[in-house]
């Protein structure tokens, strides 16, 4: 027989509507929740919706079934990346289907799953499963998983909270069990601003933060050389990775202020803070007496810009041999990129693993795309899911 690979008019109905809410992480996303409640409360479902504090955004939590005990919970992110500086085809926030894909943004990351899991509540409401699904749908995933660490609270403390969650993020329906963990932070240093002609009376900002970088160049190319390793991932080590640099006038000045951008985008087995520490001893000791025997105001000082952490689940995880039989698939990927599994899995203690349809190699791209099949393989294993959870199926 012939794989389908047209999608369900229900999943793609709801394809296009969800992308048609422009949910760039800078714009509100109340829309597209308040879209998702009417569609939800119409089939009887109440929402739990979790805000930012200025009510601009907010996260949607619905339990379909019993409320009383753990279920499944799907996850995913309504936020998108922007378009701009992007060259589309035709409006990013008009889905069209050509060719067996459906372009739009968020198409791939990660509207589509949304949709599919929204075309199938009817049915699992129809259905009266004993176990629950549990939906949870956030803002602010993109710019560092911002929105869904007050979701995350919540969830930590529920009495009856869900027995394993998957995040539909694009892995093209793969079973995704880790990811790297990611924290990134600002560095400030102050100098001493004097005419260049005076320059060994001053204190150079630009220099020592030059200094800085290189130190954590050199710890990339340590680890890159000598690991820790895991050949699962495609980069199979810790990175180290400067990213911005900002200082300077002109040059007969001497730079008083510089400040770079760096990030550890590090294995689940290594940590970040041992790294960062590793950094800050070597200013304290090297470069901070030099700075400071010329004047003592200056130094240097950090801001934490963003944490993601990573995601660990073992082979042998009850969730990770659940969704691999959902999925029907032996195999497993780590990827690099980060999700929200790694806050759910170690902040909220609720197992979860990453599954969903398209590619993320299509993601965050112009004339962003998801196949059609990618969203036939998430209604299968949507319609497996609910079979499984239905007990009067034998
Ligand atoms: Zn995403």
């Amino acid at each position: 027989m012939a794989q389908q690979t047209v999608a369900s008019p229900a999943s793609l109905a709801l394809i296009e509507k969800l992308v048609g809410f422009d949910t760039t992480s800078r714009e509100s996303n109340l829309e597209l929740i308040d879209f998702v409640k009417g569609y939800l409360q119409d089939l009887g479902v109440e929402s739990l919706l979790v805000f930012d504090t200025e009510k601009r955004k907010a996260n949607l939590y619905a339990t379909l079934g019993p409320q009383d005990r753990p279920g499944i919970m799907l996850s995913g992110h309504t936020d998108v990346v922007p378009v701009d500086g992007q060259v589309w085809t035709t409006d990013p926030f008009t889905v069209r289907r050509d060719a067996g894909k459906l372009f739009g943004r968020g198409t791939s990351d990660m509207k589509s799953f949304i949709a599919v899991v929204l075309a199938f509540a009817p049915e699992i409401i129809a259905r009266k499963l004993d176990t629950p699904i549990h939906l949870a749908f956030s803002y602010d995933e993109e710019i560092g998983c911002v929105g869904v660490r007050r979701l995350v609270d919540l969830l930590r403390n529920m009495p009856v909270k869900p027995a394993m969650c998957i995040v539909g993020e694009p892995t093209e329906m793969k079973v995704v069990i880790a990811h790297k963990g990611k924290k990134s932070y600002r560095a400030h240093v102050r100098g001493v601003e004097s005419h260049s002609s005076l320059a060994p009376n001053a204190v150079n900002a630009v220099e020592y933060a030059a200094e800085a970088v290189a130190y954590l160049k050199g710890m990339a190319r340590r680890i890159a050389a000598k690991g820790p390793f895991d050949d699962d991932f495609d980069i199979r080590h810790t990175t180290v990775h400067t990213g911005v640099m900002k200082g300077g006038t002109a040059l007969n000045i001497v730079p008083k202020e510089c400040s770079f951008d760096f990030e550890f985008r590090h294995l689940p087995a290594d940590d970040p803070d041992t790294l960062f520490a590793e950094l800050k001893s070597y200013i304290a000791e090297t470069l901070e007496p030099e700075m400071q025997a010329i004047d003592a105001s200056t130094g240097f000082s950090f801001e934490e810009l963003s944490w993601i952490p990573s995601l660990d689940a073992r082979e042998d995880e009850d969730v990770v041999t659940f969704v691999k039989s959902i999925a029907e698939r032996n195999d497993h990927g780590k990827v690099a990129f980060g999700t929200e599994a790694g806050l759910f899995s170690k902040h909220a203690g609720i197992p979860t693993v990453i599954c969903g349809p398209g590619s993320i190699s299509q993601a965050h791209r112009p004339d962003e795309f998801i196949a059609q099949e990618q969203v036939v393989l998430c209604e299968t294993f949507m319609k497996r899911l609910i079979d499984r959870l239905d007990s009067k199926v034998a």
